[in-house]
């Protein structure tokens, strides 16, 4: 068996001497456990503020332990009676190649009414954030022009399409490359979209949404969120799901200079945590899996081969490596 443990917790950007793989028995499952043999793995940003040792919303990794993470495996053995060989489960044991662990924390998930990978992604945790963001929090309204960042990746790009699909007048999207703003605007039916690259993202913000941005959904931070206040209409809305242009930051960030328009604009900003909003999943699940069975709503997967190279698929999805949700095939 082959496990990834923390070797050490970064400073700034992560390298991989912050990984080791480690080669393992086995693990045997006790009363009530089974033993998984894991066939696709998630990495996700959260999982860079779990190497730190800052106090979040998750517990920090532990130097020297194996990580964790969310997993798509086989069971191979089982020791309780809700569990059989054979079947495939969803549970939180990735970054290994084995996983033991309670029955009752691995969901069953049916491999033949939607390929396995996407319980990771477009059918999982950020297909789920991507919806309960957009409606919940967001209070999407048809005719909203809506502006995402990390367009092009797991989260932004349910929630562009999906936006578009319930009637948004006007979908833009940034993300890091011209390949990315291609595959926005002629794929995944954004209105608009541009690369944060080519200059400052006020200007290209406020060139693509002419009549200004109703709905922000904000997965960097930084000079977007800057961006996307300046151009809020009157009662904005600003979801606030991630900020990674921060998350190897070594120095406080300043904070959105232009905040005092909160005021004028009376706009309203809102965080939120998927965890929050498990309500909401079997609805978002009876709606969007049909979407995505009959090619309504699209999802690109990048998938690196082998387990051995999950620490570097890790440091490629925090360079924008993917488009769309970022895969470890064991
Ligand atoms: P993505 O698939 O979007 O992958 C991350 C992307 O971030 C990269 O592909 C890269 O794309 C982009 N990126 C990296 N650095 C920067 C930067 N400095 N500026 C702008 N873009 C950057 O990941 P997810 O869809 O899984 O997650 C998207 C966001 O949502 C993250 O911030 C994540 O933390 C957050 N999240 C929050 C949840 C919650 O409950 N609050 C749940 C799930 C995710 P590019 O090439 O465009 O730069």
């Amino acid at each position: 068996a082959t496990e990834i443990r923390l070797a050490s917790r970064p400073k700034g950007v992560p390298t991989l001497d912050n990984f080791s793989v480690v080669d393992t028995e086995v693990p045997r499952p006790g009363p009530g456990e089974v033993l998984v043999r894991n066939l696709v793995l998630s990495v996700d940003p959260y999982m860079r503020g779990r190497m730190s040792a800052a106090k979040s919303y998750v517990a920090p990794y532990e130097v020297g332990e194996v990580m964790t993470g969310g997993a798509v495996g086989e069971v191979v053995e089982s020791n309780d009676d809700s569990l059989r060989k054979g079947d495939v489960v969803l549970h939180e044991l990735g970054w290994r190649s084995h996983a033991v662990l309670p029955a009752g924390r691995a969901r069953r998930v049916d491999p033949d009414a939607a390929p396995i990978t996407t319980y990771l992604g477009v059918l999982g945790m950020p297909g789920h954030t991507a919806y309960a963001g957009l409606f919940e929090v967001g209070q999407f309204r048809p005719d909203d022009t809506v502006f995402v960042s990390g367009a092009a990746g797991a989260v932004g790009s349910m929630v562009g399409q999906l936006a578009k699909l319930r009637g948004a007048r006007r979908v833009i999207g940034s993300a890091g490359s011209p390949e990315k703003v291609r595959h926005l605007t002629e794929e995944l039916g954004f209105d608009a979209a541009f690369d944060y690259h080519d200059g400052p993202v006020t200007e290209q913000l406020a060139a693509a949404a002419p009549d200004g941005v109703d709905l922000y959904f904000d997965n960097v931070g930084g000079e977007h969120l800057e961006a996307a206040i300046d151009a809020l209409n009157l009662h904005g809305r600003i979801v606030v799901c991630g900020m990674i242009s921060q998350y190897n930051a070594t120095e406080p960030t300043p904070a959105p200079r232009n905040l005092a328009q909160i005021i004028a604009k009376r706009f309203t900003m809102r965080g939120m945590l998927v965890a929050d909003h498990n309500d909401l999943y079997p609805r978002f699940v009876e709606e969007v899996a049909p979407m995505v069975r009959d090619g309504r709503l699209k999802y690109s997967e990048t998938v690196v081969e082998g387990l051995r190279n999950m620490p570097q698929a890790f440091l490629d999805l925090l360079r924008g490596g993917n488009t769309g949700k970022m895969l470890v095939r064991a």
